[in-house]
Parts: C-alpha cells; sequence; structure tokens
C-alpha cells in the first residue's frame, strides 16, 4: 500500500536539490495552528536549531502551557498582546502592542541569528490594519535565506499565501466547545 500523499508534481529528471528555510503559514478555523507550529520548533531545538516566537494577542500575564514549556527549555517566547480578548476598551493600546511585536520580530528576523521563528497570531494585527502586510512582505522578501519562517492566524492575507511554501488550513469539524460548551482546560487549550 502506497503511504506517500498524492501529488501532481512529477519531479523533472534533473532536478537540483534545493535547501532553503520555508515560509509556513498554519491558517483555518479548526484547533492546532500554534500548537504545530510550536511542534515544529520542538522538533528544530531536538535538532540543535535556534528557534524563538513572538505571540501577537498573548498577553505578558497569562502564562500558556507552550510559555511555560519554552521557558523550561530555554526557546525565547515573546508575548505582545492582550490575550484572546476581543473587548478591549483600549485599542491604541492593542495595536500600539502589536507593533512592538512586528518591531521585535523584524529585529530577530534579520538578525540572522535564528533556524525557526513563529509570528503567533500574527494574521489579526494584519487583518486589522495595525501591521502592514506590504511590510510583512518585505521582510519575507528578505528573510535569511535558511530561516524558517511561521505565520499562523486565522483568515491569512492572501498575499501572504501567495509568496509562502508551506501553506496548511486547519479544518473544524468538532471542537468542544462549539458542539459541547466544554471551555478551554489547561493542556490543551493553553
Ligand atoms: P492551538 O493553540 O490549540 O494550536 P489554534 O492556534 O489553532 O489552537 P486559535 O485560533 O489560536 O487556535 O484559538 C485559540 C483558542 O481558541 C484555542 O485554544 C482553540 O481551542 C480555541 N478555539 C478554536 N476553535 C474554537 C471554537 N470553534 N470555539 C471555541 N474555541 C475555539
Ligand atoms: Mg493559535
Amino acid at each position: 500500500m502506497p503511504i506517500n500523499p498524492p501529488t501532481d508534481f512529477t519531479p523533472p529528471p534533473n532536478l537540483k536539490r534545493v535547501r532553503k528555510g520555508l515560509v509556513i503559514i498554519n491558517t483555518g478555523n479548526g484547533k492546532g495552528k500554534t500548537t504545530a507550529g510550536f511542534g515544529m520548533m520542538i522538533r528544530a531545538w531536538g535538532r540543535g536549531m535556534n528557534s524563538m516566537a513572538v505571540q501577537f494577542i498573548k498577553s505578558e500575564k497569562s502564562k500558556y502551557g507552550e510559555q511555560l514549556a519554552a521557558e523550561k527549555i530555554g526557546i525565547e517566547m515573546i508575548p505582545s498582546g492582550r490575550g484572546f480578548s476581543w473587548t478591549s476598551k483600549d485599542l491604541s493600546e492593542d495595536e500600539a502592542l502589536a507593533q512592538n511585536g512586528w518591531r521585535i520580530a523584524k529585529e530577530k528576523i534579520s538578525s540572522g541569528e535564528y533556524d525557526v521563528i513563529m509570528l503567533d497570531e500574527i494574521t489579526y494585527p494584519v487583518t486589522w490594519g495595525w501591521i502592514n502586510v506590504d511590510e510583512v512582505l518585505d521582510v519575507i522578501k528578505n528573510k535569511p535565506k535558511m530561516l524558517n519562517l511561521i505565520i499562523t492566524g486565522r483568515d491569512a492575507d492572501p498575499r501572504l499565501v501567495d509568496v509562502a511554501d508551506l501553506v496548511t488550513e486547519m479544518q473544524e469539524i468538532k471542537h468542544p466547545y462549539a458542539d459541547q460548551g466544554i471551555t478551554a482546560q489547561k493542556g490543551v487549550e493553553f
């Protein structure tokens, strides 16, 4: 039984072996975007590679399981948001936080010190116009060649999808909250 995924791509006989860092997008409404990105960071960590993440929604105040894990093993995760509260009173403060996260992300990307950088939930501040998509495209274009850049969040801008090498859409089939009202649980959601 073949277990390879089906593909229409037939490599030409003279195909050169290419090595480059990938632009990876985990998008869609289903669960698993952030954890898949973090899973890849852990895989890279296992290889002795250097990775970090900027989290654009998660706040400094709340500790998520992935942040605690990252701390324990020495992966830097910088929270630069105000949590998953969509009813924030002072939106200009949220915008400033997102822009500060973006400033840090740009520094980290151009430093050339990393093999993997995750911009977790960056799609939201991009959608809200707080981070300019043209600027993100420019940073992607000029990123260090071997850097793998992971972007997560719902509704990824089609222009980002266009330039990405690997795009996965998480599709919600069932969610314990949507179907049964089960709220977020430790170790599963946070
Ligand atoms: P994870 O962090 O578990 O990988 P994710 O990054 O794909 O999930 P987000 O879109 O960032 O998910 O959503 C944050 C939280 O919202 C997750 O903990 C997820 O379980 C929860 N969530 C996702 N879909 C729904 C839904 N339909 N109803 C309620 N909560 C949801
Ligand atoms: Mg997420």
